[in-house]
């Protein structure tokens, strides 16, 4: 098949295309927070533009200067827009900041012995789509890699593995075709690294786009689900989820059990070192308790100073042990430098598997039982019986 693929039309719509880009961003930029991510994304796609205008007016310019200049735009560009992405899903970390800064020295250091000392034009394009390689190399990795990352993530590390995969194929045929090599040079490689890049240039900007949507959901999820001072579970999300783990436990008739913990004195810890002193207390009591937790196992704030647990298929013994374990485990629990010493009082009710019951039952019965322990004394575990 003879398919020429018309270059010039294609650096057109790479132009307008990453310009379009900017200046969406740049509007919805307008009344939204601006952070780093999206201005480094814009960046990119104005050396982008920039790039391919400048191969598209090529010899209107002095040669290799252009020529070089437009390599360093192409990999600049691209470079920021693959760090921008990720920055968004979280993954630009201090891993990902060495590599890309020795990429970057490598690829420059490689550009100026090329400039200066072979001034080819065939190298240019053989170092340019290997650096590509490299650059895009890490999101591909990390986005595949990434466990517990989205299925989105995953489906743009596939795509990314791809277009590296066809840069590559590009240096190869740079490196050994034997002949000079330019960018309007025709072949197959050479069509399949331009629709590639505009391809890549999509994916770029529909993948900003959702990681960003996805970015934003996932950080209101967890302000309406988690509790600001201890990061765990707040009431509403605790029982949305114990709710349903009663309902499944009820199902596998496997038993449950419901602890309500309330710290003892907790006034007093306030009066006598202060509110800021009774917030540390409660973030230590929340990481103590978490500490002992299995993992089908749910704990949240129920407010103030007390605290709810469900822990699905603990019968009477366990869920006493667990609950005797977490009392001595905070009676001897300290904050780092300070002389606060606290208790915890608990209330324990565990459902058989021939009963079925509603969260707020298990609430009640468990806290008449809390109510005996801070009659008792305090610093004990009581438990609720189920009425017959
Ligand atoms: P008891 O042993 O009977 O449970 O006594 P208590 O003092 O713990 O009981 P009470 O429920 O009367 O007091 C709870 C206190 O917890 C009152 C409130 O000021 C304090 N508190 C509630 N939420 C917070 C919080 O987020 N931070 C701090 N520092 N204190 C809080
Ligand atoms: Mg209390
Ligand atoms: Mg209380």
């Amino acid at each position: 098949m003879d398919y020429q693929l018309d270059i010039r039309t294609l650096l057109i719509t790479l132009i307008l295309g990453n310009v379009f880009m900017v200046l969406l961003i740049a509007a919805y930029r307008y009344r939204s927070p601006r952070d780093t991510a999206s201005s480094l994304f814009i960046v990119s796609k104005w050396l982008q533009s920039a790039c391919w205008l400048l191969v598209m007016i090529r010899g209107c310019l002095p040669g290799p200067q252009a020529i070089l200049l437009s390599n360093v735009l192409m990999l600049g560009g691209g470079g920021l827009e693959v760090v921008a992405l990720l920055m968004i899903s979280g993954a630009f970390g201090v891993k990902a900041r060495r590599y890309y800064a020795v990429i970057t020295a490598l690829s420059i250091l490689s550009y100026g012995l090329i400039y200066f000392f072979y001034h080819s034009e065939t190298l240019l394009i053989a170092s340019t789509s290997l650096w590509a390689v490299f650059f895009i190399a890490f999101p591909a990795y990390r986005f595949i890699a990434n466990q517990g990352g989205s299925l989105l993530q995953t489906v743009m590390g596939v795509i990314y593995a791809a277009a590296a995969f066809i840069m590559l194929a590009r240096a190869f045929a740079a490196f050994f075709s034997g002949r000079d090599m330019n960018i309007f040079s025709p072949g197959l490689v050479q069509q399949i690294y331009y629709i590639t890049i505009f391809l890549v240039m999509i994916l770029g900007m529909a993948g900003f786009v959702l990681l960003s949507r996805e970015r934003s959901y996932e950080t209101l999820r967890r302000m309406a689900d988690v509790d600001e001072l201890t990061g765990i579970l707040n009431r509403r999300a605790f029982i949305d989820r114990a709710q349903l783990a009663a309902a499944a436990a009820s199902e596998r008739s496997e038993p449950i059990s419901f602890l309500l913990l309330d710290i003892d004195h907790f006034k007093q810890v306030n009066d006598n070192y202060g509110h800021v002193t009774g917030d540390w207390a409660l973030q230590n009591f929340a990481s103590t308790v978490e500490f002992y937790l299995g993992p089908r196992d749910l704990f949240g704030r129920y407010g103030g100073e007390e605290f709810a647990l469900l822990l699905p298929g603990a019968d009477e013994e366990e869920s006493s042990r667990k609950a005797e374990q977490l009392r001595v485990a905070i009676m001897s629990s300290r904050i780092e430098g300070h002389p606060l010493q606290y208790t915890v009082s608990i209330g324990v009710i565990t459902l058989v598997p021939t009963k079925s019951a509603q969260l707020d039952q298990l609430y009640k019965l468990s806290d008449a039982a809390l109510y005996e322990a801070k009659q008792g004394g305090r610093n004990r575990v009581v438990r609720s019986r189920w009425p017959e």
